[in-house]
């Protein structure tokens, strides 16, 4: 068949022509082939069924099958959404999960340059990611891949129906009568196209309106495969349907699918005996389909329809509808194929100053409403909704509040709890909630120094700790030094003490009004109860005048210099501290799609790989440790552009503006290569047809890239609509335009709105701020009487006493829940099929469906690699792929990875396995293409497994530098991880060498490795690591190899495969067995920070606890209760939560950006009591059990399920095991928490690591008997 495709000659078979022709997706040429074999041949199932599919993806339809993935969506960088900075923000609490090391979803998302992300990014902005590792098992098990996967089209069921019906002697294509319509009809994908196809002629009426229009009936006849004469006939009906047309909308809700879809299959059938037209009326006048279209114009329940757009980059028709009392916009996108359902109200909230009052009103909102009283409906959602996303993130001039859920039930309680929460809040009646959650005094002794605390007052002051963020902050102000850009919507904590209430109301009487509002649908939920749904909430409020607009920077008349600190510890080396970056606004105001897309295009070639030629001259000048700035960014009103370079000495600052602008002047007059270009399209286009969001729902990647627009009064539906534009630059650059070189000369080097951003260490800083900080509270409590202190006193206990009671029964029954009965009771599966192999390996295959895509994973044992050397494991993943190889230098193998192949990853794996002393250990190595480019892919596959040429002294510091960089940040801005990972380090193997491989311990390692090569220790390094190139590429160490793709693929992919594997040298390897020191301690890690991170941990299983599936439950609650409200609600951390790994029973409490530190060990201690007394009503433990769930049966995209079934596989989980713990979920008691409570005994005596100040942590030092480490400190 391959061969077919690539010879479309016509001495070929006809049917092998049209296959061609599909596979070259020229569809109408592969429709008309088709047709004629059937006019020879109607009996031809394969000709039918080709023509169908081509029909099919002519009309970008994709596979209905609800049970399987939906329709594809969007280029997405699953590095910028997905995996890292998932806009997770303020509200959701720090982890579920941790990800040793690597950006986790708890960090208020923000790019490089610092300016908080979109959480969206469009084709080629996605940068070199710096994959972690050792990374953690959660992470792990969610299957992300860097720059994964997803299919565009499968051959769904619905396909399958339509041809499994198709009438073989004339007449109707499809025979309704022979359809199980009950069946169907519960399944509202697709008996949406079954009713669409029934009611077709309504549809088609209004296609002749607008050609866009023109899908919405169309698209049901060719996905049924309706004949000309079919459509002939509806167009003819249509025209009486039309006039029926308001009839039929006074029609509600898709209740009654069933009936109403017998009702017209009877009508349709009648159709041959009556007047075809009368009868078409009538179908479309009884069904409602669940999923129904509008015209423009029209007007249901208080909104009218102002655009209708079909966007074919997503398989889905928009309506774009105004509220006539308030002015609200309703953008509904309706995708039948796509169960995630997500739902989303955005305000424009555009700060004036840096108070943070968008960000605390954020917060504070979702504590508390009229409808739901409670002190924080969004926690008991956590506790027991099946969402897949639910959050809330405030942008520079924004604010959003997404949820997503693919159950109905539970997506419409998210809503009502979402809208009551931003229209009513309790927050605006009631201090007490700004207080908590922005600031407030605190005081509990007269005689003791007020203090300044609050949620979002310590959130900040953590983010503020942070130098990246605080040099991306300087860069942004610098650059919007006129508009709202230029002050911090999150709020400085130096400015935050001045928000006061009324100021707090106004806000939000001014902005959270529908007149301001815009909301957001998308999936396969009804249309009609999308607009009831708002519309309930809406008729509350009259219509006002907002001026919400964002202000345009007006564009400088020369470039600009800034010069800072940050804040550094005490004893830190600062001889290489300094970051610089270059900084311009590269746009008046928003862009048109052309443009922008033309502008990530060169953002890719530019920055996209670590061998784009921008990037690879700042790494390759060797003067700092790491690329800042990230490139561009086109979120906001006006794009940016920023690059540069961190941990500079001071005489190399100047160079990096100069080797900027030298490689830009370079570029503008070369251009790029060919070759680069050729590997950016390729990829771009992969991207295109992959579309992977990976664990982030698909419809909120949609609301991002539509906001983008959107927000600035654009039209929402041309920020989606990416083909045409992209048709017309790939056009263009055929041609041979310079259309990058114009770009880089107008963009950059002539544009003179350049900032160049300097920021440098100070070990004075820190103690600077305190000090501020303290001399301002002790002026205020200079002004207070003795009454107004003792005031103060009695609100700080008055808010405690709040925080820490119990909300009301009748209260906590407000929010609404599922029941264990909506919770499927099996075990979901993937489909895994152990194969036969020639060569001494595990095949294992999973048939899903991946739209041609191939994903090949080969897992390679570490279990025989020397102890001495396990440290560098992650070193040399990181080095493979970023290296020369046999055939050519590493910029070689950049482009071509990029022009044949969907892109090749390496990571490692480090897990308990249950029951065993051993860990499991493996290197992956990842691939992905589509089928037809597999031997491309396993070719290079090969050649980087096998000839990575290591001999390169100085790419290898440079990785080195980046990874011991990388490793540093993660120590101050994700302690929590750290503190994680080193408690695990104390209690098994596995944890002891993750350990090894993050964190403290690797950026020691690499530290000394670094300063070995130096010290001229190369010659070793590179004879380990070539040492680990041979211990770990040989068909020993080869263990399993892992295909995930559409069945027809399976075949081929696994012979390449088993190429590949069988061509590894043959070895012999013996297991080394890792000898640890083990055993529990003490550990304070200082690193300058204002906040900590405070862990506490033990293994339940040495102190004789059983594994039980209620643990989990348990665990889940603990984090959601007893630790949210001591740690984060009255603590004033920023999270609270606690961690039990099944496989090795280690247990944990973690804390993050948590302003205590020995309280926090307190609090930890009164878990067990508070386990041991609980009480829950049926109601709490039904909500604790199926919030449980929620996180179990997690979403997942065909690849990610195919890389889960392998670890399970290596895990040795069958699905009996996982139905054992299933059932103890789904079966857990009372009666399990008082033994889990029980079991939390043993942790008080357990070890401790804290990540923190080092005033907080020589304050605690006596009392926890904690050893202090500062691995920053100077060699002295
Ligand atoms: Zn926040």
């Amino acid at each position: 068949m391959a061969a077919a495709s690539r010879d479309p000659g016509s001495s070929l078979n006809p049917f092998f022509r049209a296959v061609s022709r599909f596979r070259q997706r020229r569809w109408d040429e592969c429709i008309d082939l088709c047709t004629e074999l059937l006019e020879q041949n109607p009996r031809d199932q394969a000709a039918w069924f080709l023509k169908c599919r081509a029909l099919t993806s002519k009309q970008w339809i994709d596979d209905v099958e609800i049970d399987e993935e939906g329709v594809a969506d969007l280029l997405l960088d699953e590095n910028a959404v997905a995996q890292a900075p998932r806009p997770g923000t303020s509200l959701n609490r720090p982890l579920t999960r941790d990800t040793g090391g690597g950006p986790t979803q708890v960090v208020r998302p923000v790019s490089a340059s610092g300016r908080p992300l979109t959480g969206f990014a469009r084709p080629g902005t996605n940068r070199p990611g710096s994959s972690s590792a050792g990374r953690d098992i959660t992470t792990a098990m969610q299957g992300n891949r860097p720059g994964t996967s997803r299919p565009l089209t499968s051959m769904g069921r619905l396909i399958r129906l339509g041809t499994a019906s198709m009438q073989q002697d004339g007449g109707e294509f499809v025979r309704l009568e022979s359809l199980d319509l009950q069946k169907y009809a519960q399944r509202p994908a697709i008996a949406k196209a079954l009713c669409d196809y029934m009611r077709a002629p309504a549809a088609a009426a209004s296609a002749k309106a607008a050609p866009s229009a023109d899908h919405a009936g169309t698209r049901s006849m060719f996905l049924l495969g309706a004949g000309a004469a079919a459509s002939a006939a509806c167009r003819r009906a249509g025209r009486a349907a039309r006039a029926a047309g308001s009839a039929s909308r006074a029609l509600k809700g898709g209740t009654a699918r069933l009936a109403q879809a017998r009702q017209s299959s009877t009508a349709l059938r009648a159709q041959e005996a009556t007047g075809k037209e009368r009868v078409a009326m009538q179908a479309t006048a009884t069904v409602e389909a669940p999923a129904r279209t509008y015209e423009v114009g029209d007007k249901v329940h208080g909104w009218t329809c102002v655009r209708e757009e079909y966007v074919k980059e997503f398989s889905c028709t928009g309506y774009l509808f105004q509220h006539d009392k308030t002015g609200a916009e309703l953008l509904s996108m309706v995708q039948p194929a796509d169960e995630n359902k997500t739902f989303s109200v955005v305000f424009r909230t555009p700060p004036e100053n840096s108070n943070g009052i968008a960000h605390v009103l954020e917060h504070s909102v979702l504590c508390g409403s009229r409808k739901y009283p409670l002190k924080e409906p969004f926690v008991e959602l956590m506790k027991s909704s099946l969402q897949t996303f639910l959050n809330a993130m405030t942008f520079p001039d924004r604010t959003c509040y997404p949820v997503a859920s693919c159950n109905l039930k539970d997506f419409y309680n998210l809503i009502d709890v979402y809208l009551d929460a931003v229209f009513h809040p309790r927050a605006v009646d009631d201090p007490m909630v700004l207080a908590q959650e922005g600031w407030h005094y605190e005081v509990e002794k007269p005689e003791e120094p007020l203090k300044y605390k609050g949620v979002v007052f310590n959130e900040m002051k953590g983010v503020y700790s942070n130098p990246d963020a605080a040099h991306g902050r300087l860069a942004n102000q610098s650059m919007f030094p006129d508009n709202q850009y230029g002050v911090d919507s999150g709020g400085d904590p130096k400015v935050i003490p001045s928000l006061d209430f009324e100021y707090f109301k106004d806000f939000h009487s001014k902005y959270y009004h529908p007149s301001n509002a815009k909301f957001w649908f998308y999936g396969d939920d009804s249309p009609d109860v999308r607009l009831e749904l708002v519309d309930k909430y809406l008729s509350d409020f009259e219509k006002i005048e907002v001026s919400s607009t964002i202000d345009k920077q007006p564009l400088f008349k020369e470039p600009r210099k800034v010069v800072d600190e940050f804040a550094v510890g005490e004893d830190e080396d600062i001889s290489k501290k300094t970051m610089l970056s270059v900084n311009w606004v590269i746009s008046e105001g928003k862009d048109d799609l052309k443009t922008a897309l033309a502008l990530q295009f060169l953002n890719y070639l530019m920055m996209g790989t670590a061998a784009s030629p921008l990037y690879k001259a700042l790494v390759d000048s060797g003067m700092g440790s790491r690329v800042i700035g990230g490139g561009l960014d086109d979120g906001m009103l006006q794009a940016t552009f920023s690059v540069g370079l961190k941990d500079l000495k001071e005489e190399d600052v100047p160079k990096v503006e100069e080797l900027v602008m030298k490689t830009l002047e370079e570029l503008a007059e070369k251009g790029f290569e060919s070759d680069a270009i050729k590997a950016a399209v390729n990829t771009i286009e992969f991207q295109n047809r992959e579309l992977n969001t990976g664990s982030f729902p698909k419809g909120l990647a949609l609301l991002f890239a539509a906001n983008s627009n959107w927000n600035y009064d654009k039209d929402p539906f041309e920020a989606l609509k990416f083909e045409k534009p992209l048709e017309d630059l790939k056009a263009r650059l055929e041609k041979g335009e310079p259309v990058f070189q114009e770009l880089i000369k107008t963009k950059l080097l002539e544009n003179p709105h350049k900032v160049i951003v300097e920021t440098r260490p100070s070990k004075e800083l820190s103690k600077k701020i305190e000090e501020e900080e303290k001399q301002e509270l002790e002026k205020h409590r200079e002004t207070l009487s003795q009454e107004d202190v003792e005031k103060l006193i009695q609100e700080t206990i008055k808010l405690k006493e709040i925080q820490e009671a119990p909300d009301s029964p009748e209260a906590m029954k407000s929010v609404p829940g599922l029941e264990l009965s909506d919770i499927p009771k099996e075990t979901p599966k993937v489909p895994t099929e152990k194969a036969e192999s020639e060569v001494d390996v595990t095949v294992l295959r999973h048939a899903l469906p991946t739209s041609g895509v191939v994903y090949a994973d080969l897992a390679f044992d570490l279990s025989s690699v020397p102890e001495e050397l396990l440290p560098l494991v992650p070193l040399f993943t990181r080095a493979l792929k970023q290296l020369g190889t046999a055939k050519g230098d590493f910029v070689s193998l950049t482009r071509r990875v990029g022009m044949s192949t969907g892109g090749i990853a390496a990571s490692t794996l480090c897990m308990n396995k249950k029951g065993e002393v051993e860990p499991i250990t493996y290197l992956f190595l990842r691939g992905k293409s589509m089928a037809g480019q597999l031997p491309e892919l396993s070719d290079l596959m090969q050649e980087i497994a096998l000839t990575t040429d290591f001999d390169n002294k100085e790419r290898i510091v440079q990785l080195a530098s980046q990874a011991r960089s990388g490793a540093q940040s993660s120590l101050i801005s994700s302690g929590h991880a750290v503190a994680s990972t080193e408690l695990a380090a104390q209690s098994t193997k596995a944890g002891w060498l993750s350990g090894k491989w993050s964190g403290l311990e690797q950026y020691k390692y690499l530290t000394e490795l670094l300063q070995n090569i130096e010290e001229g220790g190369w010659e070793t390094v590179l004879a380990q690591l070539q040492a680990l190139q041979a211990c770990i590429f040989n068909q020993a160490s080869c263990s399993v190899l892992n295909i995930t793709s559409d069945a027809e693929h399976l075949d081929v992919a696994q012979k390449e495969l088993e190429r590949l594997a069988g061509e590894l040298p043959a070895d012999k390897q013996s297991q080394v067995l890792l000898k640890p020191s083990l055993g529990r301690r003490a550990d304070a890690i200082v690193v300058p920070t204002q906040v900590n991170y405070v862990g506490k941990g033990s293994n339940l299983y040495e102190s004789g606890y059983e594994y039980h599936g209620s643990s989990l439950v348990v665990s889940k609650l603990l984090g959601a209760t007893y630790l949210w409200d001591r740690v984060r609600v009255s603590g004033g951390a920023y999270g609270g939560f606690c961690r039990f790994d099944p496989r090795s029973g280690d247990f944990k409490y973690l804390s993050y950006r948590d302003p205590n530190l020995g309280k926090t060990l307190d609090n930890y201690d009164g878990a067990p009591a508070f386990l041991k007394d609980l009480e829950l009503s049926e109601d709490e433990l039904t909500k604790a059990i199926i919030g449980c769930m929620g996180d179990v049966d997690s979403y997942l995209l065909p690849d990610a399920k195919g890389y889960q079934a392998m670890l399970r596989h290596l895990l040795g989980e069958d699905d009996v095991y996982r139905q054992k713990v299933r059932d103890e979920i789904l079966g857990t008691q009372v009666k399990d928490f008082h033994r889990f409570g029980e079991a939390l005994e043993a942790v008080k005596e357990g070890g401790i690591c804290v990540v923190g100040s080092q005033e907080a942590c020589n304050e605690a030092k006596e009392k926890y008997g904690l050893t202090l480490i500062s691995p920053f400190a100077e060699a002295k």
